[in-house]
């Protein structure tokens, strides 16, 4: 028979969300026990932000050398060792992994390696490496998501591939097609271009990244074609034939040639098999787990957080949704708000946003304006050759509060760290303005960028010439 654990609270799941609610709920002094079927760190460690980050940080690495000439800088013939990049992406892996569960068991949890299951509102079902029996007076769910694979052309992980198994690869192809111009797609779409794959994007929508905005969405589609990545977009893959090389048909009856195919559509939620029904957990129709601003679902004292929540899928999310949920289930009073999630995509040029964009403030309501400011301006981008890109900041006119911030352009992903500050803590456009902002460093366009949007630049022409 199985063995019986009782904790005060169980967690279901050990990636972004679930490891980080169980450090947080063992601060409080709590019994706790965190379950996970996989290795730790979930997606974000394994097969997500750590291991795309890791490859995408050898092409930054490339491209530079590419461009040493520039900077006066000789180098003899370049090469790259596509199979060494992935044995580092793999030994990064592994020591964060080590790093981690380290830091686990140094907060007292307690681990077990198995799937869980519900057996009733305070009892899971351990089944795996461990076998047990946990009671505990509230759970976590904090399962995630994996790559969506589309019926009409199944992913056989060889030819063709999703987020997961591309991160396998030893050998490049020669050509690859992406469906999906998302994040994802994105990212892989900027590693494979710099290291000489030939990228077709393939997007149904009118734009690549269309969540970010248009001012986004088009600077980097002008980027990437002059990076030679071609672009489709309004186009409707209907299947891929892989009985000899690749050929992907469009529904416009024509069809695309390459060596592999990149599928990049979405994300499905672990909601199934968890046993919800026995806990009497909801989900919603296409499997996310609805929850309240504490986190908790609609039975009390089971709370869900993370990608299983189908809000905003990014692990900095889950991790901070893990903090609300954890103080809760501890007897705290915390609240999720979603007004300043930073979202970053790590393309080259790098992308970052937080808050309204200028679309969404006017929807909203908002007397908005726009202050952008071009890199091409800054000092510091010109010293670094890193002109391409602006940063803009979205206020609104008659609070001067800022709403919203994007940045496309070297170091997009720190820069955002001051807006979403800002926009966390419902500064003005004068906080900005009063700080002094380091020169040269390319921080310096969000001061620019807020003087322009209250028609005041110092280091950018008045939009009416003075006399
Ligand atoms: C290619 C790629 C790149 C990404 N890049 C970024 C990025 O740069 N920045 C960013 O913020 N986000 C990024 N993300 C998204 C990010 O990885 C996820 O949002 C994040 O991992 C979600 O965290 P989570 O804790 O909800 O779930 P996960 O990280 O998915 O962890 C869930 C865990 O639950 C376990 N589990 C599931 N079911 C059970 C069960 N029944 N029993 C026991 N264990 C179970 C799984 O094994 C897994 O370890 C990326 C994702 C991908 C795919």
């Amino acid at each position: 028979m199985a063995t019986q654990e009782i904790f005060d609270i169980a967690i279901i799941g050990a990636g972004p969300g679930g490891y980080v609610a169980a450090i947080k709920a063992s601060q409080n002094g709590k019994k706790v026990a965190l379950i996970d079927k996989g290795p730790f760190g979930g997606t974000c460690l394994n097969v997500g932000c750590i291991p795309t980050k890791t490859l995408l940080s050898n092409a930054l690495v490339l491209n530079k050398v590419k461009h040493a000439a520039d900077f006066g800088i000789t180098t003899g013939p370049i090469s790259f060792d596509f199979s060494h990049m992935k044995t580092r992406k793999d030994n990064v892996i592994q020591s964060i992994r080590k790093s981690l569960e380290g830091l686990i068991q140094s907060n007292g949890i307690t681990i077990f390696r198995g799937s869980a299951e519900f057996l009733s509102p305070k009892e899971l079902k351990v089944k795996g490496e461990s076998n047990c029996v946990i009671q505990a007076e509230k759970i976590i769910i904090a399962t995630g998501s994996e790559p969506l694979d589309v019926p009409s052309f199944p992913c056989d992980h060889k030819k063709i591939l999703n987020s997961t198994s591309i991160l396998e690869l030893t050998t490049l192809p020669k050509t690859l097609a992406i469906i999906g111009g998302g994040y994802i797609g994105c990212e892989f779409a900027s590693l494979y271009a710099e290291l000489g794959v030939k990228v077709i994007i393939l997007e149904a929508l009118p734009s690549i990244v269309a969540l970010q905005g248009k001012a986004i969405a088009d600077h980097l589609t002008s980027v990437f074609k002059k990076q030679g990545i071609e672009i489709r977009t309004n186009v409707f893959v209907e299947s891929v034939d892989t009985s000899a090389g690749v050929s992907v048909r469009l529904k416009d009856g024509s069809a695309i040639s390459c060596d592999a195919v990149l599928v990049s559509v979405g994300r499905k939620i672990h909601s199934k098999d968890l046993g919800l029904e026995k806990a009497g957990v909801l989900t919603s129709e296409k499997g996310p787990i609805p929850v309240n601003e504490k986190m908790e679902t609609n039975v009390p004292g089971i709370y869900a957080i993370g990608d299983v929540t189908g809000k905003a899928m990014l692990a900095h999310v889950a991790s901070h949704q893990g903090l609300i949920a954890a103080a809760n289930a501890c007897g705290q009073e915390a609240t999720m708000h979603y007004n300043a999630v930073p979202a970053v995509i790590f393309t080259n040029p790098e992308i970052a946003t937080v808050g309204l964009t200028l679309e969404q403030a006017l929807e909203a309501g908002h007397n908005a304006a726009l202050g952008k400011f071009p890199f091409q301006a800054l000092g510091k981008a010109i010293a670094s050759l890193e002109t391409g890109g602006f940063a803009q900041v979205v206020i609104d006119k008659k609070t001067h509060q800022i709403l919203g911030a994007q940045v496309i352009g070297s170091e997009a992903s720190v820069l955002i760290a001051e807006m979403a500050l800002a926009i966390s803590n419902e500064l003005t456009l004068e906080c900005v303005t009063d700080t002094i902002h380091a020169h040269p460093t390319l921080a310096e366009a969000w001061l620019e960028a807020a003087l322009i949007s209250n028609e005041t630049p110092i280091h950018f022409p008045p939009k009416i010439k003075r006399t």
